[in-house]
């Protein structure tokens, strides 16, 4: 059965295709586009195997076929905890002091890249067109095309895109940004990244830059920024039907008349956790009123728990929370209250329903969704405020929110004492505002426009690639 124009979807983790957990992060992006056209998920199957008995999976799922690869122990360690999250991941969020490059990690990346390459080129059909997804792939294209693969490829990276002076600190670097050449199109979530992609390639790839088409390495490549959204309407009906609502009322009752701060992220040293702590440390300093009054709610599941890096920022962030709690707490009030566990989609929406104020202040982001969520979680009528660090992607977008330097204690304090006075006419007139702003973009654009985009990506640039 041919079938032209499928959509190949490719990233890292597949999934899930069902339920309301299929609603966040990637899924909600491609799921809808995936069975539209009768799509094909592929990736990491989330399983290690030895080497002999490393295996295909595949199965249909709600009108999507997912198929999905095992990698080896020492693959995983040397490709998923090594290259990309311990040398791609703090390099992308500016984090050099924390990269840590070991040649052997960079070969294991190349050489599961090759393997995801080899098993996917198998799978797909003419006419198809191939969706790349984030850091963990970026050399995917340069081993299809070298096996002969000439269908469109597409890639999107999601996390934020570094100076060429931070950029240039990688050993091997040119042979990274070499491989985003073998990819028709290559999409970023701000218009920022992408001018660092292409100062990046001008200054240290003797590449030319003409609008969006990025010449280097003999070849041209097309880009542009495409900002991800979330389902606006969505997720602003799981905050005001079961379960999200019961937990709206179940935190009412709990915080009875105390306003709520709330912040959600993943454990990680690029969200500004330790900082965000510190600064409602300085609020409640600063405010004696408050105390009593005002809690912070935090939530952050545990995130590649296995990595130094994360484990040392952990016990960091523990202590932190332990400092605020013993300094202000009295026998009847905890000012932060800290959870280390992810919660479902709906309960979230209700516990964004239920706090005045969203904190949302990462040291550096390549778009950040919570801030998204909060904000459509929001009772229109009397609706939460939204702190928002610049250095997110999405301040690029929410300019109602109240933006702010995450590495300014003092504001970041200041801000949050502004956020909770807020009057009911300005936070409702902020909240219209950012409203039009996320349906405007919302995530069935960002899919639309990049594969319209990518589906026409101008044949000559793809022809040329032939003569390679
Ligand atoms: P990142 O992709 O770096 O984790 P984003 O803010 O862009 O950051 O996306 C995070 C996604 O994960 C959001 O959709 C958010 O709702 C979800 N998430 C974060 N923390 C939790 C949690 N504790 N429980 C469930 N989902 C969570």
């Amino acid at each position: 059965m041919s079938s032209p124009g499928r959509l190949v979807a490719v990233s890292n983790r597949v999934g899930p295709v069902r339920g309301a957990a299929a609603a966040g992060g990637l899924a909600v992006g491609l799921v809808d586009a995936l069975r539209e056209r009768g799509g094909l998920w592929f990736g990491w199957s989330g399983r290690t195997a030895p080497a002999g008995r490393v295996k295909l999976h595949q199965e249909d799922a709600e009108g999507v076929r997912l198929a999905t690869l095992d990698l080896t122990q020492q693959d995983f360690d040397g490709y998923y905890c090594g290259f990309c999250n311990n040398c791609l991941w703090p390099l992308m969020h500016f984090r050099i002091d924390l990269m840590r490059f070991e040649r052997r990690q960079l070969e294991a990346y190349r050489r599961v890249n090759a393997r995801f390459a080899q098993s996917l080129a198998r799978l797909l059909r003419a006419g198809d067109l191939v969706w790349v997804h984030d850091y963990h792939l970026i050399p995917l294209a340069e081993e299809l095309r070298r096996r002969r693969v000439r269908q469109r490829i597409g890639f999107f990276l999601h996390t934020p895109f570094p100076p060429t002076e931070i950029l240039s600190t990688l050993p091997e670097h040119e042979s990274l940004i070499r491989a985003f050449f073998a990819y028709d199109l290559v999409g970023f979530q701000t218009q920022e990244d992408l001018v660092r992609f292409q100062e990046h390639v001008r200054r240290a790839c003797g590449g030319t830059v003409r609008g969006d088409v990025v010449t280097a390495f003999g070849r041209e490549l097309q880009t542009g920024a495409f900002p991800i959204g979330i389902d606006v309407d969505q997720f602003h009906r799981y905050a005001f039907t079961a379960p999200g609502n019961r937990e709206f009322a179940r935190m009412q009752s709990v915080l009875r008349g105390r306003d709520q701060f709330i912040g959600v992220d993943r454990l990680d040293y690029s969200k500004g956790l330790l900082r965000r702590m510190d600064a409602f440390g300085r609020y409640l300093e600063d405010h004696p009123k408050a105390h009593g009054k005002v809690i912070l709610l935090q939530v952050a599941p545990v995130s590649r728990g296995d990595l130094t890096a994360y484990r040392s920022f952990r016990q960091e962030l523990d202590r932190e929370a332990a400092r605020v709690n013993g300094r202000f707490a009295s026998f009847d009030w905890t000012p932060v209250h800290y959870l280390n566990r992810a919660l479902p989609r709906r309960t979230l929406a209700g516990l964004y329903r239920a706090s005045r104020v969203g904190i949302v202040t990462p040291m550096r982001d390549g778009m950040n969704l919570v801030a998204m969520e909060y904000v459509a979680a929001q009772d229109p009528a009397d609706p939460g405020v939204l702190v928002l660090s610049r250095f997110a992607g999405a301040a690029q977008y929410l300019r109602e929110a109240l933006i702010v330097n995450p590495y300014d204690g003092e504001q970041t304090a200041a801000t949050m004492h502004l956020a909770r006075e807020m009057r009911i006419q300005e936070r409702r007139r902020r909240h219209e505002a950012l409203m039009r702003r996320l349906r405007a973009r919302d995530v069935a654009r960002w899919r639309r426009d990049f594969l319209a985009a990518l589906g026409e990506a101008p044949a000559a640039r793809r022809g040329s690639r032939k003569a390679r």
